[in-house]
């Protein structure tokens, strides 16, 4: 060949082909063959054509495109092998390069898997006007062909046969699209119900990505067993399989076709049948090759994506190598290498790693959006996940000296809104028990002044100095309040506490009832919460020690996160009881709006039964 036409994105081999066809000025199809693969017969196949190593060998001598960028840039090869075992892609790159195709689609897995091929190739009108301001002419895109996607994946439009058979009498013609080939009206979306194609287009809007990755990129093969183990984990995360890993079929089964409908599966070529069906055996134990629509399909099912389903086990170490340093500023650790262990996910969008470390020595546990660039970034955290004890203790003993909120901040390497909400949960955290002890406390320093009316606080300071210290700890404000000598002593004893604290119990009861028997959306009880829906929020949690009578209620009502999570989950239970629905665990979950299943479903499982 003295020529051969320059590929444009997303071009297939064959539309290649065809182009040097109408170029090269040659009439016969058999004589351009010929010319490009040494081979008269050979048929140039849509998705995995063969005889690449003939056609390299036939380019003309200044061409520096190799059987790899053939095989990967213009054919499905990429798309159709990522969940074929390392040995079986091989098999098909080789029969691939080969003039004899033969083996090309058992070893691909396609022929067992009766997905049908596409009888046409097919186009997208918006990608053809593009092309023709562009280019100046028009091609075929491989993303077009994808068996199982019936729209376009940058337009998110319907996707038309084309009058180019792919399969049967014509299959030798080599022809680019013309607008006379490019006029059919026919595609499988439009002859589906306005539902359906909505439901079609928002799944192939989420899935866009993932399928160009798997068109495009090159993933490390994985071996069979491994695709079942790793959906296997997650099925026993979200409670569809037991801690065996054998899948507790119906349930899986239920809880996927609660995601899609069997139209949308139809469109994929995925519908289930039932009874050991793919749905079934893909998350089994065999030997079995599966489409990658269907692999596709049970990903997104369960939440998981194509790179990190790819590189479980063999990630590249976004944060480097252990040990990490712990960035709680109070602890003994503070930048010193001690954390051996991070876990990494991906964002959800834009796929970067983010790491979690945890100190075992303080718990305290950061997050840091990586990859690291440099030796300095193992400093840096994105966000702080958990504080740890000797966090929060450290700030409680240090708030205590009196010391403002910034200075408090800098000396806890924290921002004063979080010390301020992280001191605001500390009132709640307090039990009655404290609350007992403290009354006590408060009524020994009142008698303590009756006995010594004429002390200083200084003074019956010495008389009781553990006392004394206690009430300084815990309830200071009260204690200059109620001395003697106190600063605010009138001021404050205008008000009558006492009275004020039946009011306000009245009131929040009032509010706290309501919100735990609301039909509408649960809401998480604090006192802040509470505060805010009296319209008080700041003097209450500012005088809430004033008002023992209200305090000891609300430290009874409020919830921790994992008290409001488990009531979601209770009420879920009692509404799907009182509708004699069925108590199923990943269901009850999902409507509680629980998302770590795993952490949950033991506590259903045994609510349910
Ligand atoms: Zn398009
Ligand atoms: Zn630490």
């Amino acid at each position: 060949m003295l020529f051969f036409p320059t590929a444009y994105p997303d071009e297939l081999l064959f539309s290649l082909c065809s182009r040097y066809f109408i170029r090269s000025g040659n009439i016969s199809y058999k004589g351009t063959l010929d010319d490009l693969f040494s081979h008269s017969g050979l048929t140039t196949s849509i998705s995995l054509p063969t005889g690449v190593s003939s056609l390299i060998k036939n380019l003309p001598p200044y061409s520096k495109i190799n059987e790899r960028q053939i095989i990967h840039n213009h054919t499905l090869y990429l798309f159709y092998t990522a969940f074929l075992p390392p040995d079986r892609a091989v098999r098909v790159y080789d029969a691939m390069c080969s003039n004899d195709g033969k083996g090309v689609y058992n070893q691909s897995g396609l022929v067992a898997n009766r997905v049908p091929q596409n009888e046409y190739l097919r186009f997208c009108r918006d990608c053809l006007t593009e092309d023709k301001e562009k280019y100046g002419e028009y091609y075929w895109h491989r993303s077009h062909q994808l068996s199982g996607i019936q729209c376009c994946l940058t337009h998110f439009k319907p996707l038309y046969n084309s009058s180019v058979r792919v399969v049967g009498a014509n299959k030798h013609r080599l022809q680019i699209p013309t607008l006379e080939s490019c006029s059919a009206v026919k595609s499988a979306l439009d002859e589906t119900s306005d539902k359906t194609q909505r439901e079609y287009i928002d799944f192939c809007e989420k899935m866009a990505g993932s399928v160009l990755q798997l068109l495009n990129q090159q993933f490390s093969h994985r071996e069979m067993e491994d695709f079942h183990q790793i959906y296997q984990s997650r099925l026993i995360g979200l409670g569809l399989a037991y801690y065996s890993g054998r899948v507790k079929q119906k349930a899986w089964r239920e809880y996927f076709s609660s995601i899609y409908s069997q139209e949308l599966l139809q469109l994929c070529h995925s519908e289930l049948s039932g009874h050991q069906d793919w749905l079934s055996l893909i998350v089994q134990k065999n030997r079995k090759s599966f489409h990658p629509m269907r692999h596709l399909l049970v990903m997104a099912a369960l939440d998981m994506n194509i790179t990190s389903f790819f590189d479980e086990n063999n990630t590249p170490k976004p944060f480097g190598n252990p040990s990490w340093p712990c960035l709680n500023k109070v602890c003994n650790y503070y930048r010193k290498p001690i954390i051996n262990n991070v876990s990494v996910s991906l964002t959800d969008v834009a796929k970067e790693p983010v790491g979690t470390f945890t100190c075992t020595v303080c718990g305290f546990s950061y997050t840091r959006r990586g990859p690291d660039k440099g030796e300095e970034d193992r400093l840096r955290k994105t966000r702080v996940k958990v504080y740890g004890d000797v966090w929060t203790k450290k700030l409680k003993d240090l708030s205590n000296t009196g010391i403002g909120l910034r200075e408090l901040g800098r000396q806890m390497g924290a921002d004063p809104k979080t010390v301020k909400r992280y001191l605001e949960n500390e009132i709640e955290a307090r039990s009655t028990n404290s609350l007992i002890s403290l009354e006590a406390d408060r009524k020994k320093w009142l008698s303590l002044q009756k006995k010594f009316p004429n002390k200083s606080v200084k003074q019956l300071r010495k008389e009781d100095k553990a006392l004394y210290m206690r009430l300084y700890r815990n309830d200071r404000e009260w204690m200059i309040e109620n001395s003697s000598k106190g600063k605010h002593r009138k001021s404050s004893a205008r008000i009558d506490w006492s009275k004020r604290d039946e009011k306000m119990l009245m009131e929040i009861s009032n509010v706290v009832e309501g919100l735990l028997d609301s039909e509408k959306k649960p809401v998480r009880l604090t006192v802040s919460k509470v505060g805010q829906l009296i319209g008080k929020k700041s003097f209450l949690e500012k005088n809430l020690n004033k008002m023992p009578k209200t305090m000891a209620y609300l430290m009874r009502k409020v919830e921790t996160v994992e008290q409001f999570q488990a009531r979601r989950i209770f009420n879920t239970i009692k509404q799907l009881k009182e509708q004699e629905e069925e108590l199923v665990p990943w269901k009850i979950m999902r409507k509680a709006g629980i998302k770590d299943y795993g952490k949950w479903v033991e506590f259903v499982e045994h609510h349910i039964n």
